[in-house]
């Protein structure tokens, strides 16, 4: 929930790419890697990007970005381009550097290097990839051709189960396979990993998919039908559209068990323990030994159930659905989930959906680029650790490690201060501020991949034992003591994340160098760009469900019941703020599924706008072209969220994305007093709020 954005989806390879904050003095902003190597010098707020046609209390992020929004031309290999977009680029080729020099280097055989060049080649070698055809699928398809009864179906779903979800790290609620495995620090004992189980079975993102009925979800159904059609005619099935019209049955009565995205943030709702024995009692209908015993999990004694309702429903189905749909819906989702990594005719079909029917992109992302998606995907820290080393100077580090402080220093100030808040919830509060581990550019300590086997030839092996590598990986560690300081995002990551279970936050290498953080830039700017994103991360720890968990990370309610009432009735009124935007006339923001990032965009704002002030130590702010030191602030936040989205991208986006879209993330601005004193906001001025209106939280 509380990474800053959404990362891609690697099974899609379709790479919708997670953007968020900061600005860049490249107008064109194009796929280009060298443009964005050759920005000219500027520092601060980039002037030319302003609209000044547009008054800031009517709409302040057209104000801030409209001309950039203007000048910027969609790639047609992309959905999603913003300001931050050449600086993921430039990761993306400074990864694809070193990926090249370590397989020039032709490390020794089963050593990390070697996997990373043997994967990447894996992956490019286009030629080798039609040569084999669609062999590659043969053998997995076989076996479940050979499934005779249901006993044998359970133990076929267990055996794909994977740690493909993740419920408040990186927030994916997803996974094609029947459920999904989480591996993290329990609710009651955050010091031993604990096994989450997540509802899945769907190929489509979101339940909504299944459900909606406006013209565009049932015309997209129908596109998606045909696709389930086309691959199974492309692997050699038959009478594939009466096949197809029962997988889309199929998962259509999935999704009808599913929980909503809004519901599933909610963790008193996902605070279920199940032992082996209640799988049975409570969700008949799959034979749960079976399936445990081919998932690895023999030995488990209790899960936590995200979903309950949707366990019950989906093994119910298991039961009540013939055995041959399910044959057929295995076969499709081993099919669908490698369709990229198969020969082009699979390949152009899945990139028509998931790419240009689903999310509107008009190109394929040059293959080289997916292959670095991949790598990072599988052997992330192999390659983190050397770009670490190279692109992130001690100098940067101990630079944000400060402003880092600052932040949290600010927080500290803003609790003591709050009149409506008990001491002793305060005093909880403070501590989960002093035992909050900040990671700053790097893990330390890293990976280790040695039970992945990688082939230089077999790029859809490669992905097969990938992700069951990474299983046995998790599996393994049920049960063992808690490291704190682990993180779940690689420094090449172009984001931030804060991980509840762990009172802890990571702030990769990648997001912290011009200009998200330009030391050149004036404290203003910084503040108002890099230091909202330090604050968004940390006022995860206070927002809905970070405020669920203690100083240790458990779930306990910490707070009196006044105080708990109070906050409560601040953050209704910032979900009614939300649930009023309106992207389409048929779809709105969902005020309850972005309240936990909203709640943070709010109060990290805040606490960064304190500690922009506090940093100037009572002298008065540099000025920029004519623009004041808290003109600069809130220019510098606005800017940082500049992003052209495709309509269908923005569709998927207000459905399955638990933040809200750019746009509005900017909009922020009007719960905070002096963003109307520094542009000047009226009373009847569209984004205006009366003071009383405007949200305050922490
Ligand atoms: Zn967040």
């Amino acid at each position: 929930m509380l990474a800053l954005a959404k990362l891609a989806r690697l099974s899609e390879l379709s790479m919708k790419s997670s953007i968020f904050f900061s600005r860049i003095a490249v107008l064109c902003v194009c796929s280009s890697l060298l443009l964005a190597q050759a920005a000219p010098e500027t520092h601060g707020i980039v002037i030319g990007y302003i609209d000044r046609s547009v008054k800031p209390g009517d709409n302040f992020y057209q104000y801030a970005n409209g001309a950039w929004l203007k000048q910027t031309e969609m790639p047609a290999d992309r959905v999603e381009v913003s300001v931050a977009t050449p600086i993921e680029d430039l990761a993306n080729k400074r990864t694809a550097d070193l990926i090249q020099e370590i397989a020039k280097s032709n490390p020794p055989a089963g050593s990390a290097l070697r996997k990373v060049a043997d994967l990447y080649n894996s992956y490019i070698d286009e030629a080798g990839i039609e040569a084999r055809g669609p062999s590659p699928l043969r053998p997995h398809l076989d076996a479940v051709a050979a499934i005779h009864d249901k006993k044998e179906l359970a133990r076929a779903l267990g055996a794909t189960l994977r740690a493909d979800v993740d419920a408040l790290n990186n927030t994916n609620y997803h996974t094609p396979n029947l459920f999904g495995l989480w591996v993290a620090p329990g609710f009651r004992d955050s010091d031993h990993y604990t096994p989450y189980l997540m509802q899945g079975g769907l190929v489509l993102p979101d339940r909504e998919y299944y459900l909606s009925d406006s013209e565009h979800m049932k015309s997209l159904r129908a596109q998606y039908q045909t696709y389930i059609s086309t691959l199974l005619k492309l692997a050699g099935f038959t009478d594939t559209d009466a096949r197809a019209t029962r997988i889309l049955e199929l998962e259509h009565a999935i999704a009808q068990t599913h929980r909503a995205l809004a519901e599933n943030e909610d963790i008193h709702k996902a605070d279920n323990t199940w032992k082996r024995a209640d799988f049975a009692a409570k969700a008949p209908g799959l034979d749960w030994d079976a399936y445990f015993r081919a998932a690895g999990l023999d030995h488990v004694a209790s899960f936590t159930v995200w979903q309950p309702e949707a366990f019950t429903g989906e093994s119910a189905l298991v039961a009540s659905t013939p055995l041959e749909t399910w044959q057929d819906w295995l076969s499709f989702h081993i099919i669908a989930s490698h369709a990229g990594v198969l020969p082009k005719a699979f390949a152009e079909e899945n990139f028509a959906f998931f790419g240009k029917a689903m999310l509107g992109q008009q190109q394929q992302r040059p293959r080289w680029q997916r292959g670095v998606f991949v790598v990072d995907g599988l052997l992330g820290d192999v390659v983190g650790e050397r770009y670490a080393q190279r692109y992130f100077p001690p100098e940067s580090k101990a630079q944000v490690q400060a402003m880092v402080a600052n932040l949290i220093a600010a927080f500290r100030k803003r609790i003591e201060g709050l009149p409506w808040m008990d001491p002793s919830t305060k005093a909880e509060a403070e501590a989960k501020l002093s035992t909050l581990y900040v990671g700053v550019g790097y893990p330390e300590t890293w990976h280790d991949y040695s039970n992945f086997e990688v082939k230089a030839d077999d790029i859809f092996g490669n992905l097969w034992r990938g992700g069951l590598a990474d299983y046995q990986r998790q599996v393994a560690r049920l049960g063992k003591p808690v490291d704190r300081k682990e993180w779940s995002m690689t420094p090449q990551t172009v984001n931030a994340v804060n991980l509840p279970l762990q009172n802890a936050l990571n702030f990769p290498a990648a997001i912290l160098q011009a200009p998200f953080f330009d030391p050149q830039a004036s404290a203003a700017f910084n503040y108002g760009a890099i230091g909202a994103v330090i604050g968004h991360e940390i006022s995860h720890t206070f927002d809905s469900e970070g405020s669920a968990f203690d100083s240790k990370g458990r779930v306990r309610n910490w707070w009196t019941p006044e105080d708990l009432k109070h906050f409560e009735a601040a953050t209704a009124q910032l979900a009614a703020q939300y649930d009023a935007y309106k992207p389409f006339p048929d779809l709105s923001l969902n005020g309850k599924q972005t309240l936990a990032e909203n709640i943070a965009d709010v109060a990290g704002l805040c606490a960064s706008y304190d500690g922009y002030k506090a940093s100037l130590v009572g002298k008065p702010a540099p000025e920029q072209d004519g623009l004041n030191g808290d003109q600069q602030f809130f220019l510098g936040f606005a800017q940082s969220w500049a992003t052209k989205l495709r309509d269908a991208a923005l569709r998927e986006e207000v459905m399955t994305d638990s933040h809200s879209p750019a746009e509005y993330r900017a909009l922020t601005v009007r719960n905070l007093d002096p963003w109307y004193t520094a542009f000047d906001a009226q009373p009847g001025e569209k984004l205006y709020l009366a003071p009383n209106e405007r949200v305050r939280i922490w």
